[in-house]
């Protein structure tokens, strides 16, 4: 088993070749900067609105950035987690949650999870009679979930590998689609593999939310740069989703469960006086271990029926 160690944050190297690249929504090679003060590339297309990353790196360079140090390494406000193992007892209780909403759509049957990481989400959909299996670009992450938990997961991504189609009651997306270079087709792929009548279910960052708009350049969502090469709204997932022959039944904003120091962190960016504040209370205290529900309202959570 990989030993653990806490390495330098992977990142996309300052010379790989970058390119532009069309609207992933409509097709459209009309765009113009979008916030350009945060000094991420963004654009916004011309013709639909669609907000992306452009010129950026091919597909290659974008996946090997999710090797084991995404998991774990030192500066997770840059890129990927800090300590994403350590953080399992919360993501498990956050995937409870998830696995609740979803039953309101569907009941436990097959259920693909693209991008499972270390495997606790559909872990916990198993306890909960669901047939699980999942995919991540993360060779680490899923060799975890198969030796720790015996899980069935992939290495690969969703167009890359080959799966049952008009199989599946469930796929799921947490946190993927604005990582991937082509979520149009990671969602034309889920429609194929559903049955009809089966549900995707996807989370993934905001961009029209009122956090988001009130941030501006200092939204969390733009700290995680490189990684996010797709930056969704309601409106753009939706038409996304219609385009590939969804109806969409729910939209809500999510949060999850995290550590109190990380609710401190991401705190500390907006006011640092009150985070370190707060560190002094909770050594005091003894609440290090806490852990809270966070619901920063600029997450959404869309969940469609294949038609
Ligand atoms: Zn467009």
């Amino acid at each position: 088993m990989a030993k653990l160690t806490a390495g330098e944050s992977p990142r996309v190297r300052e010379d790989v070749v970058r390119r532009h690249v069309p609207c992933n929504l409509c097709g459209s090679q009309v765009r113009q900067p979008y916030c350009p003060e945060n000094g991420l590339g963004l654009v916004q297309c011309g013709n639909c609105g669609f907000v992306y990353v452009s010129p950026r790196p091919d597909a290659e360079e974008l996946y090997a950035l999710y090797g084991e140090t995404y998991f774990h390494n030192n500066e997770s406000g840059v890129v990927g987690y800090s300590n994403y193992i350590k953080d399992e007892p919360n993501i498990r209780r956050t995937s409870q949650r998830r696995l609740k909403h979803l039953e309101q759509f569907i009941q436990p049957g097959k259920l693909l999870d693209v991008g499972c990481a270390t495997g606790f989400f559909i872990d916990e959909a198993s306890k909960r009679g669901w047939q699980v299996e999942g995919l991540d670009v993360s060779s680490f992450s899923v060799r975890y979930a198969q030796e720790h938990f015996g899980l069935t997961t992939y290495h690969g991504s969703l167009t890359s590998l080959n799966f049952e189609a008009g199989a599946y009651d469930a796929v799921t997306m947490w946190d993927v689609i604005e990582h991937v270079p082509d979520p149009a087709a990671y969602v034309r792929r889920a429609a194929e593999l559903l049955r009809s009548g089966g549900v995707i279910s996807l989370a993934t960052p905001d961009i029209d939310s009122l956090p988001a708009r009130l941030a501006g350049r200092r939204w969390v969502g733009y700290k995680l740069s490189e990684e996010h090469v797709y930056y969704f709204s309601v409106q753009s997932l939706t038409r996304m989703l219609n385009d590939t022959g969804f109806d969409v039944v729910n939209v809500r904003h999510i949060g999850k469960y995290v550590p109190l120091s990380l609710f401190r962190d991401r705190l500390g960016m907006y006011f640092p006086w009150l985070a370190k504040a707060l560190q002094v209370g909770e050594k005091a205290l003894g609440l290090s271990e806490w852990a809270v529900y966070i619901n920063p309202f600029d997450i959404v959570q869309v969940t469609a029926r294949k038609r």
